[in-house]
């Protein structure tokens, strides 16, 4: 979170922001919606118009589309509303630590496959585990590895599974593909997106997920609040998914691929650091036993990483985002003095 960042921290590299995309993208989007809204009035409820933009973007019919206040409000309605108390929901060891916390608070129980220390998941072990499972939630790529699952095998598994599945498709934007399109038919599919991180509008708070026409009408008639998006932002993201703002997503994701492939090789580059392939704008490191006081040496330095620990049997993790080429160089430069 930005409150918890040290003083000081001038390269903000902790919580998976869209450093890349120029400011000016959304500086644009705001002085639009600022001509369009006069906030002495209600937004538009069902937010139909944002709903269509997101829904043109993504390339599946607006009945399909439900919005949120940012994703992390979506994810929250669905554990309460779309599933039934105690179920057991398949997850993976580590996945976005936010969703676990909320299947904590539901009183949901997690049946949690591990990563192994390839920073993969064994599909066949999450096959089986998902045969003991109420519904499944997957972070596709997944936070905090990277780690996309193999297209086909994830297709099968929800094609055959018999319970909700929601893929969480934040970082999808950075990724090879996205199974947003197959959520329009597959009635027991939820793929949620957000344009915190492909659009670089964290602030603005605008989520949203693709599913199936019956259950998008329930999830926004009655499980979602009456106004869930605020009408600047309402208005600022469908000036952001406009041509111009579409254009300046995808140039920002294509920076994001080649500098995250940058860093991955800088990282690993030395003797006590492996860094692991990832479809996100994050990459995952394992430091060995001193993430901690490379943690603190980078903290030091002004640059924030999170700080994430065990994972896949690894003894310590760090999380780096992509930040601008800039920002990439200064610290891999910082890992370099720190490693000797
Ligand atoms: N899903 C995942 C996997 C995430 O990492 C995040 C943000 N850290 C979110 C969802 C939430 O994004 P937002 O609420 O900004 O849409």
């Amino acid at each position: 979170m930005p409150a918890a960042r040290a003083q000081g921290t001038t390269a903000r590299l902790d919580t998976n922001e869209n450093l890349v995309i120029p400011r000016s993208a959304a500086s644009a989007a705001l002085a639009a919606a600022r001509r369009a809204v006069d906030v002495r009035e209600y937004p538009d409820g069902g937010a139909e118009r944002l709903a269509a933009a997101i829904a043109g973007h993504v390339g599946v019919p607006a009945r399909c589309v439900v919005v949120g206040s940012g994703s992390d409000q979506i994810l929250d309605l669905a554990v309460a509303h779309l599933l039934a108390r105690r179920s057991r929901v398949l997850v993976t060891d580590p996945t976005f630590s936010f969703f676990e916390a909320r299947l904590a608070l539901h009183g949901m129980r997690a049946v949690r496959v591990p990563f192994g220390p390839d920073m993969a998941v064994d599909m066949g072990a999450l096959e089986g585990a998902a045969r003991g499972a109420d519904a499944i939630y997957l972070d596709s790529p997944n936070n905090p590895t990277g780690f996309q699952f193999p297209e086909r095998r994830l297709r099968r598994l929800i094609r055959s599974f018999g319970g909700l599945v929601i893929i969480d498709e934040a970082y999808a934007a950075f990724a090879g593909y996205s199974l947003a399109a197959m959520a329009r038919a597959q009635e027991n599919l939820a793929v949620v997106g957000t344009l915190s991180k492909s659009f670089g509008l964290a602030g603005l708070r605008v989520g949203y997920a693709v599913m199936p026409p019956a259950m998008a009408r329930a999830f926004a008639s009655v499980i979602q609040y009456p106004y869930p998006v605020s009408s600047v932002s309402i208005e600022a993201a469908v000036a952001s998914l406009g041509e111009r703002g579409a254009a300046a997503a995808r140039e920002a994701a294509a920076a994001v691929t080649s500098e995250r492939a940058r860093l991955v090789r800088g990282l690993s580059a030395h003797a006590n650091i492996e860094a692991f392939p990832s479809q996100a704008n994050f990459v995952l490191f394992d430091a060995g036993g001193s993430h901690r006081q490379v943690h603190r040496a980078l903290a030091e330095q002004g640059i924030s990483v999170r700080l994430i620990g065990r994972v896949g049997g690894r003894r310590g993790c760090l999380r780096a985002t992509v930040g601008t080429r800039e920002q990439n160089s200064r610290l891999l430069m910082a890992i370099r003095d720190i490693m000797g």
